[in-house]
């Protein structure tokens, strides 16, 4: 009774809880898509005047003008005075859609002061200005189209009764999204996130009655497993003498080797060649369970681990891979590295020793860096990138496009490739603000001269919206999920002896 009693407070807490976490993701997903659509506008006004392209010369207006046809989420560029009026206009009809401009002073700057941003108020829809200067007498402006439909990431039950806001940070309101403009919310709540590094504020907001009952179907079977998981947890407080401390258990884990590679196949989209792996960490367990990252990569970061885990991984993902990879130069071994560890002394030193022991080629290692948390000291972080690409490894940028970084901050990473995170991919297909995301992060990449990977594809039709953005390289079950040694080595056989027997037609080309 008494585990009933605050089961029940505990799971409408719980639930409560989740609501406000996911709504937090949500906006939070709100922020990160108006920064990446900001850092796409700014990569292009740092790309035209390397061009020489920033004057008002009828060629130099045409080049920019097949630049913004490249790019949708740009509609048009502008040259202005040091005031910010305007001298010329790539579209120059556009001028006449103008309701309204800000002067320089009503701009707002970015963190590190190279961009201002501004409301453009427009007949038909208000757009984002952003501005950069180019010298003393001219600076150039990208007038980014803040679409509705990069906003559409309300989940179907609260669309009708929720809205999303993006404003300036001096409140001016760049778009406002919601199903039906005719009718105010009732009561509603507000979630809201604010830009570290621009001047943009997310909010959204929603009713509170149907906040309230959302989700509430799952009261009844979380109650039950809250009860069960008390059960359970009395049971287990019986039998045990002597509890374990989880680190002490991941200690004995690493001495007993019990952190294992699985390998998850890295392949080309459109030949379904196999290119490479990811080496994805599994604790399997004395009992042959098999505990997923997840529920131990945090511990082993937070307990100091996590250094000794990843060589020990390291180490057992190279003894498997030797003669793969001494037989195909062109096959790539990925390992997940946390920033921590990047930064820590000797890591580029002992991953040298580690491959050179193995006698592995650096050019055949990418060490995957995640930009999930922001990478406090870029400057450092770049410079352990420069040594790893001196000695030959090569660098990925991890979950790209829900981090904290920023594309702009990342390009003085100087990484070689960009991992697309799962979640762009997963709605890819039913969300035209997905494509337009993938699309940028491309053009983006290619401007940098990076490569990208798609991570999570499941799906044919994921594959062919990838393809159709101009992704080339990808992951995910549609190929097959992390796999032990012995599976994954059987796949890439089988993979080999199929490519290499059939003469591929243009059908069997689209991986499956
Ligand atoms: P990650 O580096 O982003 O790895 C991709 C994750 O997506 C993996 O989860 C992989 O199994 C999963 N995945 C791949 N394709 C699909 C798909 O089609 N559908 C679905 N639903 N999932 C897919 P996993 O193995 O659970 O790893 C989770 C995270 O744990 C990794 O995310 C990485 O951040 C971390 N991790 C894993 N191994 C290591 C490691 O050795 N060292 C460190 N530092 N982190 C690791
Ligand atoms: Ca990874
Ligand atoms: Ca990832």
């Amino acid at each position: 009774m008494a585990f009933a009693l605050s089961g029940h407070f505990a799971v409408d807490a719980v639930i409560r809880h989740q609501h406000a976490h996911q709504l937090n993701e949500l906006t939070e997903v709100v922020l990160r898509r108006s920064e990446l659509a900001v850092d796409f506008a700014a990569a292009s006004l740092d790309e035209l005047p390397k061009r020489n392209l920033a004057s008002c010369e009828p060629a130099a207006l045409q080049a920019i003008r097949l630049h913004v046809y490249q790019r949708s989420a740009i509609k048009d560029v502008r040259l202005v005075k040091p005031d910010g009026s305007v001298i010329c206009s790539a579209y120059s009809e556009t001028l006449e859609f103008d309701k309204g401009w800000a002067g320089r002073h009503d701009m707002l700057p970015s963190r590190d002061k190279a961009l201002s941003l501004f409301r453009v108020e427009q007949f038909g829809g208000d757009a984002l200005g952003v501005l950069r200067d180019i010298n003393d007498s001219s600076a150039l402006v990208a007038i980014v189209g803040i679409n509705a439909s990069l906003f559409d990431i309300m989940p179907a039950e609260l669309r009708a009764h929720s809205e999303v806001i993006l404003s300036l940070s001096n409140g001016e309101k760049l778009g406002e999204f919601l199903l039906d403009a005719d009718r105010p919310l009732v009561r509603p709540i507000s979630f809201e996130r604010h830009s570290t590094r621009l001047p943009l504020d997310a909010t959204i907001r929603v009713e509170h009655a149907v906040l309230s009952s959302w989700n509430s179907e799952a009261y009844w079977p979380a109650l039950a497993v809250a009860l069960g998981l008390g059960t359970l947890f009395g049971i287990l407080l019986a039998r045990s003498r002597r509890m374990e401390g989880p680190v002490a258990d991941l200690d004995r884990g690493l001495a007993a080797g019990e952190f294992k590679p699985y390998y998850q196949p890295i392949f080309e989209l459109r030949a379904g060649r196999i290119t490479g792996c990811e080496v994805l960490a599994r604790w399997v367990r004395r009992d042959g369970s098999v505990v997923p990252p997840m529920n131990f990569i945090p511990l082993a970061e937070s307990s100091g681990r996590i250094q000794a885990m990843t060589w020990q991984i390291l180490r057992s993902a190279l003894s498997d891979l030797q003669p793969m990879l001494r037989t195909d130069k062109t096959f790539k071994l990925s390992l997940n590295v946390v920033p921590k560890h990047l930064l820590s002394a000797g890591f580029v030193e002992t991953l040298r020793r580690t491959v050179l022991t193995a006698r592995v080629s650096a050019r055949q290692i990418v060490v995957e860096v995640t930009e999930r948390d922001e990478l406090d000291d870029l400057a450092r972080a770049a410079a352990v990138v420069a040594e790893l690409r001196d000695h030959g490894f090569r660098v990925a940028i991890d979950d790209v496009g829900v981090g904290h970084s920023g594309l702009s901050r990342l390009k003085g990473l100087g990484a070689d490739t960009i991992k697309i995170d799962k979640f762009f991919v997963d709605t890819i297909t039913v969300d035209a603000s997905t494509t337009t995301i993938v699309e940028m992060l491309v053009a983006l990449a290619r401007d940098l001269h990076m490569t990208v990977v798609a991570e999570g594809i499941e799906t044919e039709e994921q594959l062919r919206a990838l393809v159709a953005s101009g992704v080339e390289e990808g992951q995910g079950y549609l190929v097959a999920p992390p796999l032990p040694f012995a599976k994954f080595s059987e796949l890439v056989e089988c993979r080999r002896a199929v490519q290499s027997g059939a003469a591929v037609s243009d059908d069997t080309a689209l991986v499956a």
